[in-house]
């Protein structure tokens, strides 16, 4: 036996030369996903949050032809004498989707509405708050007009042949709009990543099952259900499993078969490492990381066949920073996407933060915009990996980063808003 007292990895060590960064962490992931191939042609409607495969190019021009941006009337600025007001004749009226099929001449105008075509013979749309109507029903307007007023000429959103989604674009509501506004019926979509999880440990029941002294509730696989259904994947929950190599080897056998990305809780830190290692080496390849942030340190990174496995901490704060930070992108780099980066926000802290430099850290926060415009975010109480509610009452991290050295009350801090879907 050894006389010395263990160092393996633990969530509550400070600062560790032997972790990599937040980032280092990241590109490795990044680099090492391989994206689904697979695509499926889907109607529009359904293609909401999936990763486009190919580049859509616009087949016509939106708007396909010039047409008013005002309800008003539509006449020819050459028509108008200069600094003086002109009276026209109202020759008819332009609807939207049935134009006015006259022309008109020089001393005429056209009565028109919003998104009418433009008729023939005109050039500009004027207001019809900036005319007036005579009793004899002439129009009259002032010359301080100019050619194009109020008309939306055709190709100013969308030019012929240009691209408006690329390549890896994650689909927005926008975007599907943007399809249907060029008439593309359907669209080829990367298939969706499938994504099994499961929780380990001998203390976990299920909901349901008596909580005998000594046990807890298994609250992972439901943060992790809520957090996977934000994002364009199928979900397999494989359950709780048991502290024992056997039956971690079966669950992740049966796992790769069905899974683009395994994802397990709990079994990664000090001492409990070993009933999973075991498994994962007869199974494929796998690394160990202790990453330099706070919760979450030690982080399981691998390859099961074709599957790509992340065994993350079992502590429920530090399952969720995690997932936050190297699931869901790794869930996109699967899925095919250009990669998004979470935005920061400026806040003030109104409370102090004790904070060791040389890892990141993620406390959780409650943010408030000030009468000012600013974002002032406070702590949501204990911040310990295991106090979930700090999760549940927060709706921010606040991002202290490797070099921060702790915070007093009025510092100015970074904030990042809950978004499981980034
Ligand atoms: P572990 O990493 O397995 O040592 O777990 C760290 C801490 O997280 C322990 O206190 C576990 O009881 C707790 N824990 C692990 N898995 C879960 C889970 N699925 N739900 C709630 N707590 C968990
Ligand atoms: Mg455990």
């Amino acid at each position: 036996m050894s006389d010395k007292i263990s160092n393996a990895p633990s969530c509550a060590d400070p600062f560790d030369p032997d972790s990599i960064s937040l980032s280092a962490a990241l590109a490795r992931i990044e680099e090492r996903v391989v994206p689904v191939h697979a695509c499926e042609r889907l109607p529009i409607r359904e293609c909401l949050d999936r990763v486009n495969n190919e580049a859509v190019k616009s087949p016509h021009d939106v708007p396909p032809l010039p047409n008013s941006a005002m309800d008003g009337f539509a006449l020819a600025i050459d028509s108008l004498a200069q600094g003086t007001v002109t009276e026209l004749d109202e020759i008819g009226t332009a609807f939207a989707g049935t134009p006015f099929t006259g022309s008109c001449e020089a001393g005429q105008c056209v009565r028109i509405m919003t998104g009418a075509l433009i008729p023939e013979g005109t050039d500009a749309v004027i207001m019809q708050e900036q005319v007036e109507v005579t009793d004899a029903g002439k129009i009259r307007v002032d010359a301080d007009h100019q050619v194009g007023e109020n008309i939306r000429q055709a190709g100013e959103d969308i030019a012929k042949g240009e691209t408006v989604i690329d390549a890896g674009a994650r689909l927005n509501p926008a975007d599907l709009g943007v399809l249907a506004s060029l008439g593309i019926a359907q669209l080829q979509v990367k298939r969706k990543p499938v994504v099994a999880f499961f929780s380990t440990g001998d203390e976990l029941v299920s909901i349901g099952e008596p909580l005998e002294p000594g046990k807890i509730h298994d609250s992972n696989r439901y943060s992790l259900h809520g957090m996977l259904s934000s994002l364009a994947v199928d979900i397999i929950d494989l359950g709780v499993v048991k502290d024992e190599p056997k039956a971690m080897r079966e669950v992740l056998e049966k796992a790769s078969l069905q899974a683009d990305l395994i994802i397990s809780t709990g079994g990664v830190s000090v001492g409990e490492a070993d009933f999973i290692k075991p498994a994962l080496a007869d199974l494929g390849t796998t690394e160990f990381w202790k990453i330099a942030i706070k919760p979450g340190r030690p982080l399981t990174f691998g390859q099961i066949e074709a599957s790509i496995f992340m065994g993350l901490p079992g502590n429920p704060v530090a399952v969720m920073v995690t997932f936050s930070q190297f699931v869901v992108p790794a869930i996109h780099a699967l899925a095919g996407a250009i990669p998004r980066r979470p935005a920061l926000f400026r806040a003030r802290a109104l409370d102090p933060m004790r904070k060791k430099p040389g890892r990141y850290e993620f406390q959780r926060g409650i943010a408030i915009l000030d009468d000012n415009g600013e974002w002032q975010v406070s702590k949501t109480g204990k911040q310990g990996s295991g106090i979930l509610t700090s999760m549940s009452r927060a709706n921010c991290f606040i991002v202290l980063p490797d070099d921060n050295t702790g915070v007093e009350a009025g510092d100015e801090v970074k904030i990042q808003f809950f978004d499981w879907s980034l």
